[in-house]
């Protein structure tokens, strides 16, 4: 049988893990950036995109890639776009690629 000590030693503990759960979680740190492949570095580079199918939650997505470079390579969306159609996404891709630089979305993308 725990003596009085230990009893208030885990009564201690007790309480400092219930303050801990009302403390916000410790921030996620997600690396955003350009598309850009991480074994030839080149930015938005043109890839291959294996059909992947399957069924799941959208914030669980990745995609692999094959890199022109031959590098296989993942990535994930860290943010979306949402449209109920491909006329306003296409627009929104045509202009996101003035600010990539190098118009292939825009010529060989949908
Ligand atoms: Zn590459």
């Amino acid at each position: 049988m725990p003596g009085r000590g230990n009893l208030g030693d885990l009564l201690e503990r007790i309480a400092v893990g219930i303050e801990k759960l009302n403390e916000p979680p410790p921030p996620v740190e997600i690396e955003v950036g350009l598309p850009i492949c991480p074994v030839c570095h080149e930015i938005n580079p043109r890839v291959t995109t294996a059909e992947q199918g399957g069924t799941g939650r959208m914030a669980e997505i990745y995609l692999e890639m094959k890199c022109d470079c031959g590098a296989r390579i993942y990535g994930a969306p860290v943010q979306w776009s949402m449209h109920d159609n491909t006329d306003t996404l296409r627009a929104e891709l045509v202009e996101r690629i003035e600010h990539v630089g190098n118009g292939r979305i825009a010529r060989d993308g949908l």
